[in-house]
């Protein structure tokens, strides 16, 4: 078989396959696995291992003593004197706390697959192991060696799962992440914004707002002006945007308030855009005479700049149209853990996993005849990386 065909042909061998998807997808959704709930996701974490396990595939459980267990699969199983790694990334964890099935439960219609962390995203780690199935079957010659690894805590921000994924980022060519597409037509996520949470607390002078209010500092009117003056920093056509979406302060209605604080979502599409966002805000100075500022936090996930993703989505685009699809690409306003492999420069494609709708929502859902697909689409990126 020559290698411009490899990609026809894995879909034509990962079609039929499509009910064996499904009741391993419903294995992985009956085990429920939300971020903050550490023995459920250890459940739902031996699950999956186990699927890997079947394939011969080389599975490590990294423990942890909060979140669930990470997972780091490789193939081949055994230490591969091969010069290179490709990296598959997601997560098992969901948004959905334990209990959701009751009034989410798995079920299939009208083409549609739905539950809790199915698009986001379980169907994704199905797809993977399906590609592997594909490649395995097909003896496709593999150049490098491949790493699967899922972790359990990208929803609640990879505080456990942060290092090891850097760590294994930098020891690969390429990272294929397989968070869910964008849209009907699967769209791939070739830029993400970066995403971080500032804190600005203002200082001010308590008095009595009646008897002596010129002895008053007033911290929910510093605060009030700082997020006016911050709000003109928004430029959507930049992708930058500041959100003060938590604020508070204050104690009663005749004290003349001491305290206020905002908690505000920053985004920012390009790196330096991000740098100058957190030099602007940490240079912020108090408009009223007397208050003091008090400004925390960051961006936590840096942007993934389209020039990251850029070679690997004209790959991804020239294999799926060999199986006579198209695909496109967009940018996601969103962080995930491809902004972290991004970060470190190495060539990172987003949005390889499920097509459907509905994240972190109740009517989540996949739909069930792109999986063949988008598991070819993946083991022939896997093939020709
Ligand atoms: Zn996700």
């Amino acid at each position: 078989m020559t290698q411009s065909n490899l990609p026809a042909a894995l879909l034509r061998l990962l079609k039929p396959r499509l009910p064996q998807m499904l009741s391993i997808l419903r294995a992985f959704v009956l085990a429920e696995s939300p971020s903050l709930e550490k023995a459920p996701a250890d459940r739902c974490c031996a699950i999956v291992a186990a699927e890997w396990r079947k394939r011969g595939a080389r599975v490590e459980r990294l423990p942890q003593k909060h979140r669930g267990d990470h997972l780091r699969i490789a193939w081949p199983p055994q230490n591969s004197r091969t010069p290179g790694q490709l990296l598959v990334l997601g997560h098992y964890d969901t948004v959905h706390a334990s209990g959701t099935l009751a009034k989410m439960p798995f079920r299939i219609s009208a083409g549609k697959i739905y539950g809790p962390g199915t698009f986001d995203m379980k169907a994704g780690i199905v797809q993977a192991l399906f590609a592997l199935d594909a490649l395995h079957q097909i003896r496709a010659p593999l150049r490098k060696r491949i790493v699967f690894l899922w972790t359990s805590d990208e929803e609640i921000g990879s505080d456990s799962s942060r290092k090891l994924i850097e760590e294994e980022a930098r020891r690969s060519d390429a990272v294929f992440v397989l968070e869910p597409s964008l849209g009907p037509g699967g769209l791939l996520k070739t830029a993400r914004k970066g995403v971080g949470e500032a804190e600005i607390i203002v200082h001010g002078r308590a008095s009595h707002a009646g008897l002596a209010p010129q002895d008053g500092v007033n911290a929910v009117h510093e605060l009030a002006r700082q997020i006016a003056r911050f709000q003109q920093w928004n430029n959507v056509r930049r992708g930058i945007s500041l959100n003060a979406d938590i604020i508070e302060g204050g104690t009663r209605v005749n004290v003349i308030a001491e305290r206020a604080r905002a908690v505000v979502d920053i985004r920012a599409l390009r790196l330096a855009d991000m740098r100058q966002l957190e030099k602007r805000l940490h240079a912020l100075r108090p408009l009223t005479r007397g208050a003091r500022l008090e400004i925390r936090g960051g961006f936590n996930r840096a942007p993934m700049e389209r020039k990251v993703s850029a070679a690997l989505f004209s790959l991804a685009r020239s294999l799926a149209a060999q199986m006579g699809l198209s695909i496109g690409e967009c940018v996601a306003g969103g962080g995930s853990d491809g902004n972290l492999t991004a970060a470190l420069g190495v060539p990172t494609l987003d949005g390889l996993g499920a097509v459907g709708d509905g994240a972190h929502s109740a009517h989540e859902h996949v739909i069930a005849k792109t999986m063949p697909q988008r598991a070819a689409l993946l083991a022939a990126l896997l093939a020709e990386s």
